[in-house]
């Protein structure tokens, strides 16, 4: 039996296309692992949205070149975004590579190792299916269902800000229609699946493919209505076991009163939303290309909270874009307090390969770079800090995903995304389950508490079983 291990850097839509290649690949008969040095298979799915992540991957690489020369019949394949921008290239950087394979392309996967087991020189295989999109569909597992899954709508972004990538690594916008999508929520949820994340890089940005020409606005002005938001009142329609629904990412463009009003209106729409604003300077965001302005975004999310009360914001911040004074960065400072973030990705500007703001120059210090990011994960911390502390006491409504790492106790989230660690009676396993905490304790970016509903008989069945399992055979 052949085995495959696969490293997954970056996002979410990376985190989805490796679960995505380990079910190709376990449908071409191939077992996990977690030992690298027994694989016969390393996928490295990369990223290439920060120069860090590229640079990850080389050293990595580097690392598996002495594997390759222990292991030469093992194949060591790249794929994802530094896959789609490198292509050719990469085989030339990297020659203990066997097959650089790109987002669009994962379903080749287990043809071109067979090619690769009987002889076939490296190759590289990039080519976006524009014409034809395929979405890889993600299927309930058997035996070991999931309580979150991640569902596909959309791939590829047009919105060109230009700092960034992506358009370059998922090619533009394609769309999979809304039958496909809700036909897969309702299978996964059949299985035993509580929460969905509908995923695309631009996800509310999504339109029905059959009429995006007729629909989508050309402008590039804001969109004054979603048929993102139909789609979710249909998920909510078709699936009333699912327990949460949320989306990543969604551009601030394309958050309509209409997309609002569908958070006022469905109660599986969870309490978060995590919408990346990247600056609060007007200056700063014209010249990133994210058209909209500070004031906007501020008059989108407030509308949002008050359709929805309770909800909390995240978001991803630059620091140090091109041309980026002192002032502005005070900007985004007082955007982040005003906005009330509960939690923030914050990065150092880098250049990437071909984007438009490589016309700027990258003309910050790096020293000042290092210092705005670290005044900004000061605020960030002083508002994650007093958000967490805000819940000591109270009553919330989580889901368990499973054991916590260490397997002490259990791990799940609120409907607004806070983890929390939560200890269960003895005999009992809520995984699976929304249960009734009381918080106890604030950590740094996560809750404790304590289980008050009272445990189900599926609960004790479901530990028992795990027990059973656990047990090692002794004799026969
Ligand atoms: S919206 Fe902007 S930052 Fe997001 S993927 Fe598209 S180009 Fe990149």
């Amino acid at each position: 039996m052949k085995r495959y291990i696969v490293q997954t850097f970056g996002c979410q839509m990376n985190v989805h296309d490796s679960r995505r290649i380990e079910e190709v690949l376990e449908a071409s008969g191939y077992r996990p692992t977690d030992e690298a040095s027994i694989a016969d298979v390393i996928v490295v799915n990369t990223c290439s949205v920060r120069e860090k992540a590229e640079h990850k991957l080389m050293s990595l690489l580097g690392t598996l070149r002495g594997f390759k020369a222990e292991r030469p019949d093992a194949a060591l394949v790249v794929a994802g975004c530094v896959a789609q921008q490198e292509g050719e290239r990469l085989l030339k950087k990297a020659p203990h590579v066997d097959v650089v394979i790109g987002p669009d392309n994962i379903p080749d996967l287990p043809g071109l190792l067979r090619d690769a087991e009987t002889g076939a020189p490296p190759v590289a295989r990039t080519v976006f299916d524009l014409d034809d999109p395929r979405f890889l569909v993600a299927s309930p597992r058997p035996g070991r269902p999931e309580v979150t899954a991640f569902v596909t709508t959309m791939k590829g972004c047009d919105e060109r800000c230009t700092f960034c990538i992506v358009p370059t690594t998922r090619g533009s916008e394609r769309y999979r229609r809304a039958d496909q999508i809700v036909d897969e929520v309702v299978r996964l949820v059949e299985g035993g699946v509580k929460e969905i994340t509908l995923l695309g890089q631009t996800v509310n940005s999504w339109y029905e493919p059959e009429r995006v020409a007729e629909a989508k606005p050309r402008s590039k002005a804001a969109p004054s209505r979603s048929a993102f938001a139909d789609l979710l009142r249909r998920i909510a329609a078709a699936a009333p076991g699912l327990e949460r629904l949320r989306y990543t990412s969604p551009h601030p463009r394309h958050l309509t009163p209409e997309l609002i009003a569908a958070h006022a209106e469905l109660d599986v729409l969870a309490a978060h939303l995590h919408l990346p604003v990247q600056s609060g300077s007007n200056r700063v965001l014209r010249r990133m290309s994210r058209r909209y302005t500070r004031e906007e975004y501020v008059e989108r999310v407030t509308a949002l909270k008050q359709a929805k009360p309770g909800l909390t914001l995240s978001t991803d911040m630059i620091v140090g874009f091109p041309g980026e004074t002192e002032e502005d960065f005070e900007e985004t400072l007082s955007l982040v307090r005003e906005v009330g973030f509960v939690s923030l990705f914050g990065f150092k500007y880098s250049e990437r390969p071909g984007v438009p703001a490589l016309a700027y120059g990258d003309d910050v210090p790096e020293e000042v770079k290092d210092e705005r990011l670290a005044r900004l994960f000061e605020v960030a911390h002083e508002l994650q800090t007093a958000h967490l502390e805000s819940l000591v006491g109270s009553s919330q409504r989580v889901l368990v995903e499973g054991k916590s790492k260490g397997g002490e106790t259990f791990s799940g989230r609120t409907e607004r995304n806070e983890i929390v660690h939560l200890e269960a009676a003895p005999g009992v396993d809520p995984t699976g389950h929304v249960v009734d905490v009381e918080i106890l304790e604030a950590f740094k970016h996560s809750l404790r508490a304590r289980m008050t509903s009272e445990p189900t008989p599926a609960m004790k069945e479901v530990a028992a079983q795990r027990g059973r399992v656990a047990l090692p055979v002794v004799g026969a």
